[in-house]
């Protein structure tokens, strides 16, 4: 812990001072964290779910340089480079077929405003003034914004920070807490209700992240897609965690082809070298948005954007999709038979990411020193460990990570 980052520096969630000691980190390797001391750690959380090949690559290392020796920075208004053009033009092509628009941002919170502000447009400019909400389901999380905040978990969000000065939105039961079939009842009971107030839906396709990594059925996605055409409701995707191969689909969408009217993008999507996010939507909609009044002073920053194309095509070019499955198969091995142990709740596991929910709250600082101690770094939250390593993370890499976490549940 450094005496000045604690009495003057926030950390995320957190307060001045913190309540829970911050670790110095020198560099950073592989799936490896360089604590000051010199202690090497591994990664568990890959930097909240971006370090896709993990730290310091040096194809990502390059491609970064090379576009440094051009430029690092212009202005998105008026002006264009090759990095952004490129990066749009793959991002068109990996994602579904409708999507053909991109708007670049900084961060994943911005993405999903840019998707609220394209949705309540749309409408707007077909006359629909009274659809000016949104809908989503319980336990999800979309970013620290005053838009995307509303749409967070009533509980687990900040709702009861910000009272009126948040938007009200719509909520319907989750197909992650309650039976599909019960929550795909009370989102068509909401909507046939209440769909002309309605502008968008909004989801994290088949993993709900921060708001409690649960995992539901991808059959929803179809249905609720199916309902939000029924009653004019546009349909939004949140894949900035999902994204770029996590879940064993290179889109978490892929489980069942859906396609979003909108979809976010951010977090992997440079392979965590830089802050850059992106909206896509169709023709349809960005026709008839038209002007859209949106434009980060560094939008489409042209090293971030140079690093993302590096990053999807070494990702592309590897294969990603037996990673997953080996590092899939490892937490089921290694991580499943946690459950039968009393003081966890349940293990959740899909593609590279791994959960322990515990019982009981869980003592952070204590286990965190535990896991440390172990060789890993991992950050939990209220009852919930969990991890989503580097693709690029050894079997002996992932026995280490596995024997931390089993040794803290115990
Ligand atoms: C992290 C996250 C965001 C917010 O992204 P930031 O880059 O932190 O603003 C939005 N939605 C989901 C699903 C996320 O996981």
């Amino acid at each position: 812990m450094d005496a000045f980052d604690n009495s003057h520096i926030w950390h995320p969630y957190a307060k001045i001072p913190n309540e829970v000691p911050t670790h110095l980190v020198e560099s950073a390797q592989g799936v490896y964290l360089v604590l000051k001391n010199g202690k090497q750690v591994i990664d568990g959380m890959s930097s909240w779910w971006s370090v896709i090949h993990g730290y310091n690559n040096p194809v990502l290392n390059q491609a970064i340089t090379e576009q440094l020796k051009k430029m690092s920075h212009v202005m998105f208004g008026g002006l264009t480079h090759q990095p952004a053009i490129d990066l749009a033009k793959t991002l068109i092509n990996i994602t579904p077929d409708n999507l053909t628009k991109v708007f670049f941002s900084d961060s994943g919170s911005i993405a999903v405003e840019v998707a609220l502000k394209m949705a309540l447009q749309y409408w707007h400019k077909q006359g629909k003034t009274d659809k000016q909400k949104f809908i989503t389901i319980y336990g999800g999380y979309h970013g620290d914004t005053f838009g995307a905040m509303s749409l967070c978990d009533p509980e687990n969000g900040m709702h009861h920070l910000f009272g009126d000065t948040l938007a009200q939105q719509v909520f319907v039961k989750s197909p992650s807490i309650v039976a599909m079939d019960e929550a795909l009842e009370d989102l068509e009971q909401t909507l046939s209700k209440s769909a002309n107030t309605i502008a968008a839906m909004i989801l994290e396709p088949v993993v709900q992240g921060a708001g409690g990594m649960r995992i539901y059925n991808p059959q929803y996605l179809s249905h609720a897609k199916a309902l939000c055409e029924q009653y004019k409701v546009l349909f939004i995707l949140d894949e900035i965690a999902t994204g770029f191969g996590r879940t064993g689909e290179l889109f978490a969408l892929e489980y069942v082809d859906v396609e979003p009217d909108i979809l976010c993008l951010g977090k992997a999507l440079t392979g965590g070298y830089m802050t850059l996010a992106a909206t896509l939507t169709s023709d349809k909609v960005a026709t008839t948005v038209g002007t859209l009044m949106h434009g980060p002073t560094f939008m489409a920053n042209p090293l971030a954007c140079a690093v993302a194309n590096a990053s999807i095509e070494l990702l592309l070019n590897e294969p990603w999709q037996d990673n997953i499955a080996r590092i899939e198969k490892h937490f089921y091995t290694h991580l499943s038979p946690l459950s039968e142990n009393d003081k966890v709740a349940s293990v959740r596991i899909l593609g590279a990411i791994g959960v322990v929910e515990m019982v009981a709250e869980i003592e952070v600082e204590k286990v965190q020193n535990q896991l440390l101690e172990g060789g890993v770094w991992l950050r939990p939250y209220g009852k919930l460990l969990y991890t989503m390593p580097a693709f690029t993370i050894t079997d002996d890499e992932l026995l280490l990570l596995t024997n931390a976490i089993k040794k803290v549940t115990k």
